[in-house]
Parts: structure tokens; sequence; C-alpha cells
């Protein structure tokens, strides 16, 4: 059963297409259960402005138009209200205080920055071992709030760290999200952008620590939800046998 757990809509800015070509794409790509993950609005301090993210004030639009796709599509294909967010500890709370009230069924976790914004890092930047341990210290953290229902992207951390950090920090993730129950996602746009974050390394460690993982889209536009989505999710970790999951509780 083809489940995705990651779309994302133009709120966020660098998304396209109407939050109804994402239903019709996954219906037609055979979806059984869709969720709108997109990059939640965040309670800053001062005038931040993050410019990946929908403002504030367009959550209740956001939602209005998944919850009435959702009614509208019943029958075709089981349509979640989500949000993919960071774990920035000490505005965690307040966060969760604000999104909880437009009552999301789920969150995906993505560490997009360590630290928090502005101030922390990109992660795609992030280089040596001291920064590989923070952010998942960061995604361990996060995870044991209890708030999210995955990781997504677990391998999207920078690069230039010493190969025993990776299996060191890697394997303590791991462990920690199979202990815990938490599938890691093969993240699709990785793969497909051709972009830093399709390690099969990190995948075969999770062969050897046994975690389940699922595929995740990360759609930012209809067209990259497809049958082929899953197809070059499954090349990536070809021969590793891993535990793919699709539907999830929520
Ligand atoms: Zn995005
Ligand atoms: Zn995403």
């Amino acid at each position: 059963m083809l489940c995705n757990y990651h779309t994302h809509t133009k709120r966020c800015r660098h998304a396209i297409g109407t939050d109804r070509e994402y239903v019709e794409s996954a219906i037609k790509a055979g979806i059984k259960v869709l969720g709108f993950s997109d990059h939640a609005p965040y309670l800053f301090d001062g005038n931040y402005y993050s410019s990946y993210r929908m403002f504030t004030n367009e959550i209740s639009e956001y939602k209005n138009s998944v919850m009435a796709l959702k009614r509208e599509y019943k029958n075709d294909i089981d349509i979640k209200f989500g949000f993919e967010l960071e774990y920035y500890k000490d505005k965690h709370a307040r966060e969760m205080e604000f999104l909880r009230k437009f009552e999301p069924e789920y969150l995906i976790l993505g560490q997009h920055f360590v630290g928090s914004e502005p101030q922390g890092d990109y992660v795609r930047f992030l280089n040596g071992d001291g920064a590989l341990k923070t952010y998942v210290d960061e995604c361990i953290e996060g995870l044991r709030t209890g708030d999210f229902l995955y990781l997504a992207h677990p391998d999207i951390a920078g690069y230039d760290f010493s190969e025993t950090a990776v299996d060191k920090e890697y394997t303590r993730l791991l462990e920690f999200c199979k202990q815990n129950g938490y599938p890691i996602e093969i993240n699709v746009l990785g793969i497909t952008s051709n972009r830093w974050y399709n390690k099969r390394k990190i995948f075969s460690l999770a062969k050897e620590i046994g975690n389940d993982v699922i595929i995740g889209i990360d759609a930012h536009s209809p067209s990259a939800i497809s049958k082929s989505a899953y197809e070059r999710a499954k090349e990536l970790v070809e021969g590793l046998n891993l535990n793919i999951i699709d539907k999830l509780e929520i």
C-alpha cells in the first residue's frame, strides 16, 4: 500500500501547485494515504523572518484547505493534516502550544537547523564531528518529546565528518529510533534532486540495527508524487533488504 506523509504546499514559498493537484497526483499514483506536512510556521522572537515556511497567519487557510480536500476525496484517499517541524529546544514548548491549537494530526521532525534560527547553523553546512554530534543530540531530544511521528531525512546533516563519528553518532541515533519505534525516512527529494542527503551508508547502518524505514517523497510539486518516486527510493537501498513500512498509526 503506497503512503506518503511528506508533502509540501506553495505556502512555504519554495513549492508549487495547488493542494488539489497534489491530491490528484497522489490518487493517480495509487497512493492510499497522503499526509500534508508543510513547513510549520514558527513563533520566532523579534521580527526574524524564516524564508522557507508559511506565515503564522496562513495556518488557518492551510488547515481549511486540507480538511476540505479530506472530506471531498474521502472515498479515494485518506488525507492527513500535518506539519514538518524542527526541534528548537528553548522555543519548542511555546511553538507546540501554538501549533496544537490547530490540532494537526501529526508532525514529522525535519531538523534543518541546529541550535535554532536565526542563530543556528543550516545543517547542510555542518562539518566537523562535534557538529554531527549536536545534530544527533537534537534529533534524539526532539523525538523524545513524543511530538513527532518520524524522523525525516536523517542523512541531511552536512559533510566532512570522520567515518568513526558517522558510525558512532548514527548508531546512537538509529538505535534510539529503533528502541522507541520511530521509523527513519528515505527522502525521495534528496535522491531525485541529487542533493547531499541520499546517503546509502546511513541505511546500511539501519539494516544492521534493524530500523524500520519509510519512504517520504518530500513533494514540493504535484508531479513529484508518482509511482516512480517509490522506485527511486528503493534503488538507493537496493540489496540492503530493509524493512520498508508504509502506513503509520496516526
Ligand atoms: Zn521544503
Ligand atoms: Zn520536507
